[in-house]
């Protein structure tokens, strides 16, 4: 789960890094409100989605007055802001954060992320703050400083001041680097991040050390441990498809096909995507049911895909092991009689009480299409949609 910058910001203040002071906003006015609560001469107005990049996209806006921060964030508000990293689609802007200007001397990037090769969580840092890492790695990969937090130990301080003095921070902010790291590690680790980033963090001319950006993802399979952190979700930032996923525990991803996948096992639905493709189609997503999915369960999955509007044609693939074919085919049933769906069906069963279930398939009177094998479904799908798609547009034609 991703957070906003103004949560993350949060966050980290609460472990001790430095951030500057600042207010969120819902409306133009409660920004020009919010900037003369806070004082000062000079304010950075900053929309809030789930993505970098937004300063060069038009996001981020220094202003001078009252009337410059209510036009700044009036042509925020409702946007849809498409950075490099939101995808061409965008992010809809529906939060503005108004801080006061930092006066920036140098500016760092810092990140700290999950490191699987030595499976240890790993400080990046660079003196070319304010690009991208990508960019950094991609210009700069000398400037890059790394080092590894031993878990036992914990990072030490030690640690933290030879980064400091890597990256060229004077000796007089020093101790301020220590702290804003130690407080980024804490942060990390006491909330199960995946992945922390403060870019820029800035030096000012009055010698601080101050995170003036802050990104953070959560670990979603460890939120249920931080419930006010769960809060912090905004699903307005999220792909409604894999939001309504989420709430139903499923594991989800769209995609721009048509074939929608019912699949239990990680694996078994990247094989059944694959075989959809080799066999002239597109899959229209990704979907893992999970072991043991009951009737329930597997219904919940075909509202699921169904409520995708680009889905002409459903194949249900499944392995049973730890599931039961029988239950899967209830599921199946039962979705279809309660839905209506009306698009072509195809099944797959293999495993646990495959008898049963295709029993229940066949009983059921429904016009279901059956398959021995994934070959065989991939491509009866496939035909299926592609009937299916034709007679759309003959019947089209006709009206
Ligand atoms: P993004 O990474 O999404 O582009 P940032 O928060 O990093 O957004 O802001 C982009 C740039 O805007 C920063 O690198 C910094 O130069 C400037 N900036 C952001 N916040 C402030 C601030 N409070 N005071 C002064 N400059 C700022
Ligand atoms: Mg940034």
């Amino acid at each position: 789960m991703d957070i906003h910058e103004y949560q993350a910001k949060e966050v980290l203040a609460r472990f001790g890094v430095a951030v500057p002071d600042g207010a969120l906003a819902y409306s133009p006015e409660q920004a020009a409100y919010r900037a003369r609560e806070l004082g000062g001469e000079r304010w950075v107005v900053k929309a809030q989605v789930h993505a970098g990049g937004r300063g060069k996209a038009g996001g981020v806006k220094v202003c001078d007055s009252d009337s410059e921060i209510h036009a700044a964030s009036e042509a925020m508000f409702g946007m849809r802001l498409v950075t490099h990293q939101t995808g061409p689609q965008g992010k809809g802007v529906y939060r503005v954060y108004v801080e006061g200007a930092v006066p920036i001397a140098r500016e760092i990037y810092l990140g700290l992320v999950l490191d699987r090769s030595s499976q240890r969580v790993m400080i990046v840092a660079s003196a070319e703050g304010g690009m991208e890492i990508e960019e950094i790695s991609a210009r700069k990969p000398d400037s890059i400083v790394r080092a590894v937090v031993e878990p036992a130990v914990g990072l030490r301080d030690f640690q933290c001041r030879q980064i400091a003095f890597k990256l060229g921070i004077e000796a007089g902010m020093v101790q301020q680097m220590v702290r804003t790291l130690q407080g980024c590690y804490r942060a990390f680790t006491e909330l199960d991040a995946t992945m922390v980033e403060v870019n820029p963090l800035v030096l000012t001319e009055d010698h601080r050390v101050i995170a003036l950006d802050a990104k953070m993802t959560l670990d979603d399979n460890a939120l249920f441990r931080h419930p006010q952190i769960s809060e912090l979700r905004d699903k307005s930032q999220e792909d409604p498809r894999e939001s309504r996923a989420s709430d139903r525990g499923l594991n989800y991803v769209g995609l721009d096909g048509n074939i929608g996948c019912i699949v239990n096992g990680a694996g078994l639905a990247m094989a059944t995507m694959d075989t959809i493709k080799l066999a002239g189609g597109e899959p229209a997503n990704f979907l893992d049911i999970g072991g043991g999915a009951t009737p329930e369960r597997v219904a919940k999955a075909f509202r699921l895909v169904l409520s995708d509007k680009n889905v002409q044609a459903i194949l249900v693939n499944i392995f049973a092991g730890i599931n039961r074919c029988d239950w899967v085919a209830e599921g199946v049933v039962q979705a279809m009689r309660d839905i209506e769906i009306d698009l072509p069906v195809i099944v797959r069963l293999a495993g646990t009480n495959v008898e049963e279930g295709q029993k229940i398939l066949a009983k059921s009177g429904l016009p279901i299409i059956r398959a021995k094998t994934l070959n065989e479904a991939a491509n009866r799908a496939v035909e299926a949609w592609r009937n299916d798609a034709s007679h759309d547009v003959t019947m089209r034609a006709a009206l």
